[in-house]
C-alpha cells in the first residue's frame, strides 16, 4: 500500500482543495479537503490535522469525512505546528 500524497497550498499551508477547517482543542486546524469523486460523480473528501499530523486513511463521501474531521478536532489537543518561513 502506498502513502497518499498530500499537496499543500504554499500560501496557506492547508491541503489543496480545502473546503472547511475545524479548530481542535488547542487551536490547531483540521482541514477537510476534496479528493476526487466517487463512481456517481459526487465529491469525495479527506481530512488532515495540522496539529498532530493525523489524517484520514482514505477519501470518503464529503458528509462522512466532515463528521470524522469534526470528531477529530473535538478530541485532539495537539498545538499548531510552526510552519517554516517562506521568506
Ligand atoms: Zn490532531
Amino acid at each position: 500500500m502506498s502513502e497518499q500524497i498530500l499537496h499543500k497550498n504554499p500560501a496557506t499551508g492547508l491541503p489543496v482543495g480545502t473546503v472547511a477547517a475545524f479548530l481542535n482543542l488547542s487551536s490547531a486546524l483540521v482541514a477537510l479537503y476534496t479528493d476526487g469523486t466517487d463512481q456517481y460523480g459526487d465529491p469525495k473528501a479527506a481530512w488532515f490535522c495540522l496539529g498532530c499530523g493525523t489524517r484520514s486513511h482514505i477519501a470518503r463521501q464529503l458528509a462522512t469525512s466532515r463528521i470524522e474531521a469534526n470528531n477529530h478536532s473535538a478530541e485532539c489537543r495537539a498545538i499548531p505546528w510552526p510552519q517554516a518561513s517562506l521568506v
